[in-house]
């Protein structure tokens, strides 16, 4: 089967929603996370704006600020009003309805105004707590949505081609990172995330933002970015070394090497995400450096830097093609350093595509 027979296309999301809402048993969504706003309606800015979809026509609404906005972005009517006058005016069409919210993103305060306005009538909405209904829809991308992840990546490929040579003894952590968000901004994107650029012994923080630490010789430095294209995101993590790294750090990065490339060449459709995480796991654990791979292999990238599937020992998700995901292990060790390889990968019918290209230094 095609990626093209397996992706919804954009036209087809609303129906697809909807076997997903009637899966759920509800008759309307109310739906509140900004990258779902987004991923049903076209609308950009989701997180001031809320969607009410029901089985045959959906309702954008957002304020006065975004009247022009909506209108060129929406495919769904706008009502334009600020709360408590949206949900006032959501409350006839509501009236009786089995209403799904969703429960990872709506804020407590925001379901007490639901309950307020739509439960106090003579019809009264019961409201049904879903969880990842939308995100359920968006862990297979279209060929649309693979072309933005794919022109987001070329860029963060070009920054780094750009900015590497720059990454030697005596710069700033939070110099490299500015120019890499330089590069990307010049290019038409944006930073998907705050730069991570951590050198030396501050590579044993998997999180290490960059900071105003200048980088040494002989360290190695963890750089993890990503670009953002039309709210699609790219994530790559390459490090790389100055000067002559000991024997350790370059036998951590050797082994962080070898497990990455060992998930990467599992990837295919079927593949269990809890088995990819093993595999990675299992090569640092042969090396003795098992304890210190403190996070899971990888997740999903789209909308959302993090989004499903998680390549993680917990999870029951299965790769199918079209999902992009990373690959990202990395091992940690306080007082000595880090390493940390990511490459973002699209699963293919037969298998995988890297779209990261950057090339890896052997140590
Ligand atoms: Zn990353
Ligand atoms: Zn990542």
């Amino acid at each position: 089967m095609s990626t093209e027979q397996t992706a919804p296309a954009r036209d087809t999301r609303q129906a697809t929603l909807w076997a997903a809402m009637q899966r759920s048993g509800i008759d309307a969504l109310w739906v509140s996370r900004p990258e779902n706003i987004r991923y049903l309606s076209g609308f950009a800015s989701g997180e001031d704006a809320k969607l009410l979809a029901l089985p045959d026509a959906a309702t954008l609404y957002t304020d006065a600020r975004y009247t022009v906005q909506a209108g060129e972005q929406s495919r769904f009517p706008a009502h334009i009003a600020r709360p408590p006058a949206t949900l006032e005016h959501a409350a006839s069409t509501v009236a009786g309805l089995r209403v799904g919210f969703e429960a990872d993103h709506l804020t407590v305060s925001e379901l007490e105004n639901l309950r307020q306005h739509w439960q106090t009538g003579e019809r009264p909405a019961t409201l049904v707590s879903t969880q990842g209904l939308v995100e359920g829809l968006r862990l297979i991308k279209t060929d649309d949505e693979v072309a933005e992840i794919r022109a987001a990546q070329d860029i963060a490929d070009l920054a780094f081609a750009a900015v590497r040579p720059s990454i030697v003894a005596g710069v700033r952590e939070d110099w490299v990172a500015a120019q890499l968000e330089a590069f990307m901004r010049d290019h038409g994107a944006t930073s998907a995330f705050d730069i991570t650029v951590a050198s030396g012994p501050r590579g044993a923080m998997p999180h290490g933002t960059a900071s105003a630490r200048v980088i040494g010789n002989d360290e190695l430095v963890t750089v993890d970015f990503g670009a953002k294209v039309n709210g699609y995101h790219s994530d790559m993590t390459r490090t790389v070394a100055t000067g002559n790294p000991n024997e350790e750090l370059r036998r951590l990065y050797r082994a962080v090497l070898e497990a990455e490339e060992t998930a990467v060449k599992a990837i295919r459709p079927g593949a269990k995400c809890s088995d990819l995480d093993r595999l990675a796991r299992d090569v640092l654990t042969r090396h003795g450096l098992g304890e210190y791979f403190a996070h899971s292999l990888g997740h999903g990238v789209g909308l959302a830097v993090h989004e499903g599937p998680g390549l993680r020992a917990a999870s029951s998700e299965v790769l199918e093609a079209g999902m992009v995901v990373t690959a990202e292990p990395g091992v940690y060790l306080p007082g000595v350093g880090g390493v940390r390889i990511e490459d973002l990968v699209l699963v293919t019918e037969d298998g995988y595509e890297l779209l990261s290209r950057s090339g890896k230094e052997q140590l």
